[in-house]
């Protein structure tokens, strides 16, 4: 090489963004780490597939790590660990630091409700002999892509007695699984006429259930009067029970290794149960912390964040508050002296849509934790846009402790856009950033993320909750 060409070379190394493939910055100890942590992620996918499942795991991992349930007015010192259970639908993990708690407390947000489909109040109506369930979809989605895929119903049911039965049903090899319909192509001529959109409707997301009567010629409604025996001698419920229910119904898939060089993970609900599970291990495996961290896995993001166990409410605000009381302190000064990682899944480029991306400000699979300055839509609406102080502080940190990262929008501006919960945490004066991991198919049945990813996004949440 001539003197300067060295000199270009040179020259790039020190001037040029890195933005190399990860595997090109691990070492294989590093990469091995990296697809046995995956392989708990995966086991976790397959056990929380709703957030009330989520809470319930994730209460179990914290119990088995020390973890005790916290009642405003306990004596709390550092070290000790702590959760609140919020109405079994939000968490909320915290670990007390050595620091004064007016330093603020280091907070990773993360959210555990996935889109779904809902069931209606009164979901269950017979046609033509054939049962059914009406949905409500919960969420945004892509209404076909819900069609002619197997589907499993998780949930609660509280009985008129007060009583409650968990239901989960589909998931277990043995168990029957429901579907929703849709015309064969050789029907479909009007209905492909229509938009990708209106491909099919919110009222035609019914969920097939049973198609076999009650032995009794004279009764009506005898498929419907079948299925409703069977739910009487399963779960003891009777038709009015649905309206005091929460059922769900989500893909059956189970998560898998996607790709030949198993690089990739495929399964239901990634958004944002990625985070939460990155967020949650970090702390599971953090001890004696500097300041204290907080980890809450939030209910109600994909609906907007509203409810008591959504973020726009006030749940997290009183905990802190409690906890700053019991330590002397107020939730005012601690949540103002906060820092926060506002961890929500963004969208990966895909080379077969590379349109709606601008191909210098997006997310790439394979490229690490992505840190999101902004988010919003159309004029960056909605965002609480970090400032380029904080931004500084949170690349420094990781770039000093080789978390691979990269920057990315979701999507070209003005193409559409989306928000997350980092915005109600900033509203609470807290210094707060979007980080999380890049997806494909985001909000599909199946979605697919990359296992490096995965694995930085769990880095991030353990040097910034340690530091
Ligand atoms: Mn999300
Ligand atoms: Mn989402």
């Amino acid at each position: 090489m001539s003197d300067n060409k060295n000199a270009a070379k040179e020259l790039k190394e020190k001037l040029f963004a890195k933005k190399k493939n990860g595997v090109f910055r691990m070492s294989d100890d590093e990469l091995k780490a990296c697809d046995s942590f995956c392989e708990d992620y995966k086991k976790f996918l397959d056990d929380a597939k709703t957030e009330r499942e989520a809470v319930k795991t994730a209460v179990s991992l914290l119990e088995s790590k020390g973890f005790k349930e916290y009642k405003p007015g306990m004596k709390l010192t550092a070290g000790d660990k702590i959760y609140r259970n919020n109405r079994g639908k939000a968490i909320i993990a915290a670990i007390i630091g050595s620091e004064a708690i007016e330093k603020g407390v280091r907070l990773c947000a993360a959210h555990i409700d996935s889109p779904r489909l809902d069931l209606k109040q009164n979901p269950l109506y017979e046609d033509n002999e054939i049962a059914l369930f009406k949905t409500h979809y919960y969420g945004g989605i892509k209404k076909y892509q819900w069609t002619a895929i197997p589907l499993a119903l998780h949930g609660v049911i509280i009985r008129a007695d007060g009583s409650e039965v968990c239901v989960t049903i589909g998931e277990d090899e043995q168990d029957p699984v429901f579907c929703i319909t849709d015309l064969l192509p050789h029907l479909a001529g009007d209905q492909m006429k229509r938009n990708l959109g209106q491909g099919i409707k919110g009222e035609e997301l019914n969920i097939l259930i049973g198609s076999r009567p009650f032995k009794d010629d004279e009764t009506s409604e005898a498929v419907k009067l079948n299925i409703l025996n069977v739910l009487y001698e399963k779960y003891g419920i009777t038709e009015s029970d649905f309206i005091s229910a929460e059922l769900e119904a989500v893909p059956t898939f189970k998560a898998k290794d996607m790709g030949f060089d198993r690089s990739m993970i495929g399964a239901y609900g990634h958004d944002d149960r990625v985070c939460a599970y990155t967020a949650l291990a970090a702390t599971l495996e953090c001890e004696n912390p500097e300041h204290t961290v907080v980890t809450v896995l939030t209910d109600k993001e994909e609906t907007g964040s509203d409810g008591n166990t959504g973020l726009c409410s006030a749940y997290l605000k009183y905990f802190i508050a409690d906890i700053a009381e019991d330590l002397g302190s107020n939730g005012r000064t601690v949540l103002s002296a906060s820092q926060c990682l506002s961890a929500d899944v963004n969208a990966a480029y895909d080379p077969t849509f590379p349109e709606v991306n601008e191909r210098n400000n997006c997310a790439y699979i394979n490229k690490g934790v992505c840190v999101t300055k902004f988010t919003g839509a159309r004029g960056k609406a909605g965002t609480s846009d970090a400032s380029a102080e904080y931004v500084g502080r949170i690349r420094r940190l990781l770039d000093k402790e080789n978390v691979i990262w990269q920057t990315g929008e979701l999507g070209k501006v003005d193409m559409g856009g989306g928000g997350t919960v980092a915005a109600y945490i900033a509203n609470l004066n807290v210094d707060t950033i979007d980080v999380g991991v890049p997806v494909l198919s985001m909000h599909a049945p199946y979605e697919i993320v990359s296992k490096i990813d995965v694995y930085m996004a769990y880095r991030a949440f353990a040097v910034f909750i340690a530091d």
